[in-house]
């Protein structure tokens, strides 16, 4: 491509250096795109080559003005670099087009070939006007060569940059065609020509190099789409309810049918709804994202969820993690209703603590619970109130109105203590028609008024018969506190005893038992204490052995005992054939 004149002036020189280092600085930069990274090195060192070899000419030429003669040696390497030059730019266009040299053969062929003329024209039967030809020839091949390989891509989406690098390479090769046939017109012999060349060149391979980023963003977003496609078509023909929503603003994107089905929404009104819209529990959701904050996944996680209706929450177990979808970063979640497992779980767990009738805890839960309150309010320092509280004459009811309206006493009377007191309070249903109560953070004075408030409460609830008959109730109460025992055995004895002086004195009424009352009390228990001790048969047979050396007084007296601490309990039982319907209200 080059001529001699390049050489033959300081600025022509420079400004075709300076396109050399030009092309250099675009191979350099395309060569980054491994895919093209060994055709454009080839491409530029068939144009170095050519370019030193212009210059041996060019010294050739000195040499042989200066009156050397010999410059065979000189004329055989210029020509080496011009087949090298050819070679290359050959390889470079092979390689564009299969990045594999399937035409190395070919190549070979071409360079022993042009290797052995050159040797024969030069050395053994000299000829001038041969060399002339095979000087330009080389140039020639190569650069149609490249340009007929640039053309075969003109098939790609992005061909900017090939049809401009093919059209240089065409542009050059006309050129030496009609400089081999000794055209002048136009600017054909031009220097600059050269330097145009590489300048064109350059631009194109930048332009190849943009081209082929395009592609490969091209390719990116194909996958991208081809892979969304497939999670798309697995999510849909799930078995399970899936959803992805954006991690960013926590709206659904993609939510398979099985799901749709599950939180009650339409299919086109996905967009609407955050993931946020079905937790039923705040806490329970801060607790998932805390989760996938610090794990990015999470397996058979148990939330509570609700619909747009606002039907009944139900469970479900999530499984969830963070993936790439669609450009963004989004929550994969995938769930099971759980919801029957669940219920069956609470129902065991209320049959082991609830009372059936009532709905209220059973005595085994409240004796644990009380247990527990009472270990943290030693550490708070916080005094609390236990109350032992009996249906006035309930038998009497049963008897009136029958075992069904007694139930429905009871219930009612459960519903009121409840809504009487506060969550923090725990109220027991502790057997027949007694209930015992918790009141946390109370103390005596405290809990005498909360027990007056609630007596009086209950007294005015009202339950119906079938036939629409009114029956009242009132209820007696004992009240023991942290002030008497922190034993929650002794709790439950001291204000059972209080609510046994409650029923004693009359019914309908609060007794507090009083650290006073304690001292009897403790002797009376003592008493009761050793009564226990003795077992019925063998205080029979003691009896009986004793009978036999001590007559029978000792017997009578340890009966008479018992008489003595279980009469107040029968003679308040007797209270009950005079008590009438008036009694009950
Ligand atoms: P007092 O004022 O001394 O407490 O008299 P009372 O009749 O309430 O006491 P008593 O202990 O003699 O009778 C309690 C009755 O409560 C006896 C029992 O049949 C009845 N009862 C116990 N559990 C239930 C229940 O679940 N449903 C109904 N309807 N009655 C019950
Ligand atoms: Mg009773
Ligand atoms: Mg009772």
């Amino acid at each position: 491509m080059g001529s001699l004149e390049i050489f033959s002036g300081l600025s022509n020189f420079v400004v075709s250096l300076t396109a050399v280092g030009l092309l250099f600085f675009a191979c350099w930069y395309a060569s980054r795109d491994s895919r093209i990274s060994n055709c454009i090195w080839f491409l530029f060192l068939g144009f170095t080559l050519e370019f030193i070899a212009v210059w041996i000419s060019y010294q050739t030429m000195e040499l042989y003005n200066a009156g050397t003669t010999s410059v065979s040696f000189w004329v055989f390497l210029e020509l080496l670099l011009l087949l090298g030059s050819m070679v290359c730019l050959a390889v470079s266009a092979s390689q564009l087009v299969t990045k594999n040299m399937m035409d190395l053969p070919v190549i070979l062929a071409l360079g022993i070939l042009g290797l052995i003329s050159i040797i024969y024209f030069v050395f053994i039967s000299p000829d001038g006007n041969v060399i002339n030809t095979i000087r330009q020839i080389f140039p020639i091949a190569g650069l149609t060569y490249m340009s007929i390989s640039f053309w075969s891509q003109m098939g790609q989406r992005y061909r900017g940059g090939y049809s401009f690098a093919a059209l240089t390479s065409a542009f050059a090769a006309v050129v030496l065609i009609l400089r081999m046939l000794g055209f002048e017109g136009f600017g054909v012999d031009s220097w600059y020509l050269a330097p145009l060349v590489y300048v064109m060149l350059s631009i194109a391979i930048l332009m190849i190099k943009n081209d082929r980023t395009y592609k490969k963003l091209d390719e990116i977003e194909t996958e991208i789409e081809n892979s969304n496609k497939r999670l798309e078509k697995i999510i849909r023909t799930s078995p399970f309810p899936i959803v992805i929503s954006r991690l960013s603003d926590d709206r659904i994107i993609l939510a398979n049918n099985n799901a749709v089905k599950l939180f009650g929404i339409q299919p086109g009104e996905l967009e609407r709804y955050r993931l946020r819209d079905f937790f039923a529990d705040a806490d329970n959701r801060q607790l998932l994202n805390e989760r996938l904050e610090a794990e990015r996944e999470v397996q058979d996680f148990e939330i509570l969820v609700k619909t747009p209706t606002g039907d009944t929450p139900f469970w479900l177990l999530a499984s969830a993690n963070i993936i790439d979808y669609n450009y963004d970063v989004a929550l994969y979640s995938a769930f099971q209703d759980i919801t029957t497992r669940k219920n069956r779980e609470n129902l065991l767990k209320n049959q082991a603590t609830r009372d059936p009738l009532t709905s209220l805890y059973n005595r085994r839960y409240f004796e644990e619970e009380v247990f527990k309150r009472i270990l943290d309010s030693k550490v708070s320092g916080e005094a609390f109130s236990v109350l032992m509280l009996d249906v006035d004459h309930f038998k009497k009811v049963n008897d009136t109105f029958g075992h069904k309206v007694g139930d429905k006493v009871l219930i009612e009377l459960a519903a009121a203590a409840e809504r009487a007191l506060r969550e923090c309070d725990i109220v027991a249903r502790y057997g027949g028609e007694e209930f015992v109560i918790f009141l946390a953070d109370t103390n005596s004075e405290e809990g005498l008024r909360v027990a007056e408030r609630l007596r009086e409460t209950i007294g005015e609830v009202v339950v119906y018969t079938d036939d629409g008959r009114e029956v009242r109730f009132t209820v007696s109460v004992g009240l023991s506190s942290s002030a008497i025992s922190e034993n929650i055995d002794m709790l439950i004895k001291t204000a059972d005893e209080a609510l046994y002086r409650a029923k004693n004195s009359g019914r309908n009424r609060v007794v507090v038992f009083t650290p006073e009352d304690l001292n009897n009390f403790n002797a009376s228990a003592e008493r009761k204490n050793e009564e226990a001790n003795h077992h019925p048969i063998f205080d029979k047979e003691n009896s009986v052995e004793i009978s036999l050396l001590d007559g029978v007084e000792s017997n009578h007296i340890q009966s008479s005992e018992k008489t003595e601490i279980e009469e107040p309990r029968v003679t308040a039982g007797t209270v009950l054939p005079g008590v009438d319907e008036e009694d009950l209200r």
